[in-house]
């Protein structure tokens, strides 16, 4: 078989044919013309039209290799008259209209996109990183338009930042598909607002059941102004994030108290706090031991933690209430000022805490989607600009569909 016919067969051109492929330095270039009198389609309403207008200048489309030589496509598109539309360009069936790469490589770039840098992904295909932001970002506007939006029922807010905990982006998560439905440039109420406006909807927000997010969230007004049927519910991961920072504060408070000598023994005792009692090993309980001993403050935090932990163990309410408020006023007791913070805050959040006994969900699930969203961060040195940070976002956690190769 010529190569010319293999690669007219692999484009699956119609309407075109491959005149000659030649290969210069660095490129084989595809010399393609129009195939007889076959009819050219619209570019925009993709009709076949009779008549062709014009001929336009030369163009080259980008496209995959072959074995070490990277293609070139080279066609002078012709303008169409089109009944519809009027005069046009025409439909290419290896590229989009705006494109300079073909659909082919623009797929491939996108897929390799998901799990590289757009930095290495533009060195895999010898294009540069700009090119491939265009390939993202109009990958992401296809998907975005194009992606299936069955009906939500329960979906975690959560905030993600952006170059070293400066600039903050929200993200909204649905937890029963394990998606992200949308990215927010701010996490303010004024930057969530469209999600519920824009991306949900009146129609879509009304079967939303229950909506995860910390209690420090600035996201509750909006709830109950859009969604006012959807249980708040705050979230055990962040409640246990919160606590974890008390426990971590009085440590903290207190090694700075302490003498050398014992400060050497209470080294790495962070990791011994925060690790669950039944983890440890026989020398890490000797040197929790050694602390129980030394510092009482530090233990009162370390047992408190535990004494809290129970509550996601209730599955009546009664009784998960009951627990959680004798909880309190023994935090409130122990003297320790980051706990007594922390029941402050419990107390002005008490519903969407006790909602937990009926709903156990918790967006922990996705706590792998935010390790995801650092990892595209640092990958790529921290975007510069959020838009792109929040294209790549889309890209990689919200299972987006690419568009389909003709
Ligand atoms: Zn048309």
């Amino acid at each position: 078989m010529l190569i010319e016919t293999f690669i007219r067969k692999q484009l699956g051109l119609k309407a075109h044919t491959v005149t000659k492929a030649e290969e210069t330095k660095g490129y084989m270039v595809i010399h393609i013309d129009r195939l007889g009198s076959r009819l050219l389609r619209c570019g925009l309403c993709r009709q076949r039209c009779r008549r062709v207008h014009s001929i336009c200048k030369l163009r080259e489309w980008r496209d995959l290799s072959m074995r070490k030589l990277p293609l070139k496509l080279r066609y002078r598109p012709r303008r169409v008259a089109c009944p519809r539309c009027g005069v046009r360009v025409e439909d290419f069936p290896w590229a989009e209209p705006w494109a300079r790469v073909t659909s082919a490589l623009s797929n491939a770039v996108a897929r390799l996109a998901r799990e590289l840098s757009w930095q290495g992904t533009a060195r895999q295909y010898g294009l540069n990183w700009k090119s491939v932001a265009t390939i993202v970002k109009r990958a992401v506007q296809y998907g975005l338009k194009n992606r299936s939006r069955p009906p939500v029922h329960v979906i975690g807010i959560d905030e993600v930042s952006r170059r070293k905990g400066q600039v903050y982006l929200t993200v909204v998560y649905d937890l029963e598909r394990r998606v992200l439905l949308w990215v927010g440039d701010d996490r303010t109420e004024e930057a969530v607002r469209p999600f519920f406006t824009e991306e949900m909807g009146r129609r879509r927000c009304h079967t939303l059941q229950v909506i995860c997010m910390d209690m420090w969230a600035a996201y509750a007004k909006l709830v109950r102004e859009h969604a006012p049927q959807a249980q708040i519910l705050f979230d055990r991961f962040h409640i246990v994030k919160h606590l974890n920072e008390a426990v971590e504060e009085v440590r903290r408070s207190e090694m700075r108290r302490l003498s050398l000598k014992e400060k050497v023994a209470f080294k790495r005792s962070r990791w011994l706090l925060l690790k669950n009692p039944w983890n440890l090993s026989d020398e890490q309980k000797e040197r929790l031991s050694t602390l129980v001993r030394w510092n009482a403050p530090i233990v009162r935090a370390y047992y408190l933690k535990e004494a809290f932990q129970m509550f996601w163990d209730y599955r009546q309410p009664k009784r998960a209430q009951d627990h959680l408020e004798k909880w309190m006023r023994s935090a409130v007791r122990s003297r320790l000022d980051p706990f007594k913070k922390f029941v402050r805050m419990l107390h002005g959040h008490l519903d969407g805490i006790l909602a937990w006994t009926q709903h156990r969900i918790s967006s922990g699930a996705v706590e792998g989607m935010n390790n995801k969203i650092k990892s595209i961060s640092h990958r790529s040195f921290g975007f510069r600009t959020a838009d792109h940070f929040i294209a790549a976002i889309y890209h990689c956690c919200a299972r987006l569909p690419l568009p389909v190769e003709r």
